[in-house]
């Protein structure tokens, strides 16, 4: 009677677990003023944890490609570039 309800929960502990071993989507929130510092001014590669998380996590991505465009407009960088320098620093540790 139950199944369905069961696998519904299954599939619902499997979906969570990377994100509970990583990151939450608050941490990465928190640090990501910091970290896109990091990248952008002093072309340091992103931590294993975030990147995983930026990874496996499309919501957070997005937001860190719109904040990486204005912290990017914010130095005098052309917002296209600091949002490249993002995405390769994903694809690349
Ligand atoms: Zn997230």
């Amino acid at each position: 009677m139950n199944t369905e309800d069961s696998w519904t929960n299954t599939v619902l502990a499997h979906a969570r677990r990377p994100f509970e071993v990583w990151l939450s989507c608050d941490d990465c929130f928190d640090r990501s003023d910091a970290i896109l510092e990091d990248v952008l001014d002093r072309d340091l590669p992103l931590p294993a944890d975030l990147r995983a998380h930026l990874i496996g996590c499309p919501a957070c991505r997005d937001e860190m490609e719109t904040l990486a465009e204005l912290i990017a407009a914010d130095s005098g960088l052309d917002p296209a570039e600091g949002r490249e320098r993002l995405d390769a620093r994903i694809a690349r540790p």
